[in-house]
């Protein structure tokens, strides 16, 4: 026996012809598959459960020295109706899922990162005016954190020399600002302003609350436009799809 896990179900799928397969983020396990035997309480998942997107609590065991865990019991704790029924919140909470996917390892728990993606959700599901690029970029920020990818936002990155505030540059590849001297060892950088600097440095310190309300110049929009997905692609070592490009896959406009 293992014992319980929260989690948030990222895709279910038979196994065979025999069982079904559930990957799921976890609390205490991380991303992580579970078997659900044909025949289990909810192999049927006709009580829907198990479905994408739900966050649940389920028992899970483990036989012997099988690495495979299996489903005993599932409790649902929500299925977000109005993420589910608005395209664009549905949108942006499959592409966090999709983000989670793709940079975490199986059996790799980060439960800072569980309750990031379970705070994200719950203001999907909540707030009706939601402006989606600045939302992934905070989600985005959020879990480049959580992963330990900083960015350096006090130094310069590549050389620790103090900043001015005029002359501002971001480097993916150094892993955050660098000084002007820097910009001439052929470092891939683009010009950023304070207001966008300011901008990270408060979705990075702040809670989620907080961050919503805070004000942005459409010059950040501009500049933050993409950083975000590149910044965490780079250091995570992983190819993302863009957002707007996952997006269309939706057939939503930005
Ligand atoms: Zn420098």
């Amino acid at each position: 026996m293992f014992g319980y896990i929260n989690a948030i179900v990222l895709l279910n799928r038979p196994l065979g012809e025999i069982d079904r397969r559930y990957l799921v983020f976890s609390d205490r396990l991380g991303k992580i598959s579970l078997i659900s035997k044909r025949g289990s309480l909810h192999y049927n998942s006709n009580s829907g459960i198990l479905n994408a997107l739900n966050l649940v609590k389920i028992l899970i065991s483990r036989e012997g020295y099988s690495k495979s865990y299996y489903i005993q019991d599932a409790e649902l704790f929500s299925g977000y109706p109005n993420i589910k029924s608005e395209p664009k919140k549905f949108a942006a909470a499959y592409y966090f899922l999709y983000i989670l996917d793709k940079v975490f390892q199986e059996q790799n728990p980060n439960v800072k990162v569980f309750s990031l993606i379970r705070d994200y959700f719950q203001v999907l599901e909540k707030e009706k005016d939601i402006d989606y690029f600045l939302f992934k970029d905070m989600f985005l920020w959020h879990v480049s954190m959580g992963l330990g990818f900083m960015p350096e936002l006090k130094v310069c990155s590549n050389c620790s020399k103090d900043l001015s505030e005029k002359n501002r540059f971001f480097s993916i590849q150094t892993g955050g600002l660098i000084c002007k001297n820097c910009t001439s060892l052929e470092i891939n950088y683009k010009k950023i302003s304070p207001g966008s600097v300011n901008f990270i440095k408060e979705i990075l310190k702040s809670k989620l609350s907080k961050i919503l309300s805070l004000r942005y110049t459409s010059l950040a929009r501009r500049e933050l436009d993409v950083l975000s997905e590149r910044y965490l692609s780079y250091h995570s070592e992983k190819n993302l799809v863009l957002f707007r490009n996952f997006l269309s896959g939706y057939e939503i406009k930005e």
